[in-house]
């Protein structure tokens, strides 16, 4: 392209994002179309000729756009609702443009110097050591995967690095500690360290989907007693299921008791803090080894964007630092090579796209704007608990409301929600998602897209109980 043509269409295509923002209400959050249409939908010869940008938009906008599951739409409330922002948008296009590789401080000095800027701002939000080690990572997965592995390396005597794990009499079962609420990136961390499925060991829980801290403390003494290698305890703050906060002040007492590194899965939950309510009855971060957060889920930064911090330093550092000839620099002056903290050595200048944000809405921007999420989730909590047949699940804090319709009498109550869920889905106004737990089939809500707005809330509440009285011939005013 020359410069010309950069110009040209990227206003084209900044005018169709611009129309889809405008438009996005009248957009279906979900495509209704079957996996052969999806696919039949697209031209599936390879092509030999170029073709002119503008054909290329045109076909993606007809063809792609209306069979995606719309994310950034202000009506998505599954898994957990994120949200692209116009700050994000556009670094992601810068970032692609400088294209810079930013695997040592040499590479690219000031994307690093701008990512350690970042990491130090999230750590301040988050209410964590400031002077902690810090990478951004594509996602949360990853970095649970890097923190595991640092929490391995730092077992007295293990070596893990140099001499791997296998075959070595002087080695028990490596053992890491979680609910059965962890996320499932604990358990593919742990498959691929090696460590074994079987050796993650499940804590039990109290009513409300939280670790209980006794249990934790018996299972690592019995481990002792029994000759097996405690490694990590991963807590969770914001699990998925319902975003249940576990006790970190008490599971880190544990961890400190029994020399146990205690990792932090705060994904969802961590940026929340800055919500002075929410903040305020969660437990403190600071407690942590290390801890994953997700820009990309909470802070209306486009995927891809987690960070994995660690308040011991070196840790992150130690486990990966390699440096081959044809990577090797002169510096030493304190500067940072984050490809030693990940397995990742080319990395895109991502902290770009955080720093946009951050520096576009500012701290009070930011808390404004989660805060009035928070206040959404507060105004369906309310017209949950004010509505005969329909019970709310779990206690969290955070912005993703459980519920389930639970007429009296009703003799399938898990199919009832199912049905529900998929009632309310196939509508195209909204798009839920649902858990299941001990007594059930919960449906989940979560609020978190910087576009909702009050009524796009009471539109989903709309739609639920008109769902639940076609399905069960509930009756409400
Ligand atoms: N941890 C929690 C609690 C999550 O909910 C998720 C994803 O939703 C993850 C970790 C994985 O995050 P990522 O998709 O960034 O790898």
């Amino acid at each position: 392209w020359t410069p010309e043509q950069y110009e040209a269409n990227g206003r084209l295509a900044f005018a169709r994002i611009a129309a889809l923002r405008r438009e996005i209400r009248t957009v279906p959050v979900a495509p209704a179309a079957t996996p052969a249409q999806v696919r039949g939908a697209l031209d599936p010869v390879l092509p030999r000729q170029g073709r002119p940008f503008a054909e290329i938009l045109d076909d993606t906008w007809a063809t792609v756009v209306p069979h995606l599951t719309h994310w950034h739409h202000p009506s998505f409330h599954a898994y957990f609702s994120n949200s692209s922002s116009g700050p994000g948008v556009v670094a992601d296009a810068v970032v692609s443009a400088l294209n810079v590789n930013s695997m040592l401080w040499t590479s690219s000095p000031a994307a690093s110097a701008v990512e350690e800027i970042v990491i130090r701002w999230v750590c301040r939000m988050i209410g964590y050591p400031d002077d902690s080690d810090g990478v951004i990572v594509n996602g949360a997965s990853l970095g649970t995967f890097y923190a595991l592995n640092a929490a391995r390396d730092a077992v007295p005597g293990l070596d893990a690095r140099t001499k791997g794990v296998a075959g070595r009499p002087d080695v028990t079962a490596l053992r890491v500690y979680a609910t059965s609420h962890a996320h499932s990136s604990v358990d593919k961390a742990v498959i691929a360290l090696g460590i074994g499925l079987d050796n993650l060991v499940r804590v039990p829980c109290d009513k409300n989907f939280a670790m209980l801290p006794s249990a934790l403390a018996d299972l690592i003494a019995a481990d002792r007693r029994a000759g097996l290698t405690p490694v990590a305890v991963v807590a969770t703050d914001g699990t998925t299921a319902t975003g249940s906060q576990d006790p970190l002040g008490a599971i880190a007492e544990v961890c400190r008791d029994a020399d146990v590194w205690l990792h932090v899965d705060a994904a969802y939950g961590g940026l929340w803090r800055l919500v002075p309510d929410i903040d305020e009855v969660s437990p403190a971060l600071d407690v942590a080894d290390s801890l994953v957060v997700n820009p990309h889920k909470t802070l209306f930064v486009p995927m891809e964007c987690g960070l994995l911090l660690s308040r011991r330093r070196g840790a992150l550092g130690g486990a990966f630092r390699l440096v081959p000839d044809y990577l090797s620099t002169q510096d030493g002056n304190g500067t940072v090579d984050y490809m030693d903290r990940s397995l990742q050595l080319g990395r895109s200048f991502r902290a770009l796209k955080l720093w946009w944000v951050i520096r576009s809405f500012g701290l009070d921007g930011l808390r404004a704007r989660l805060a009035h999420l928070d206040e959404l989730a507060d105004l369906l909590r309310r017209r949950v608990d004010a509505e005969p047949g329909w019970q709310r699940v779990g206690d969290s804090p955070l912005p993703l409301v459980c519920l389930r319709h639970v007429p009296l009498g009703h003799r399938d109550v898990d199919g009832l929600n199912v049905r529900i869920l998929d009632r309310v889905n196939a509508s195209g106004a909204t798009y839920l998602s649902k858990t299941t737990l001990d007594d059930g089939v919960v449906l989940r809500v979560s609020i978190g897209n910087i576009q909702t707005r009050r009524d796009d809330v009471l539109l989903v509440w709309h739609l639920l109980r008109r769902a639940a009285e076609a399905e069960s011939g509930a009756s409400w005013n």
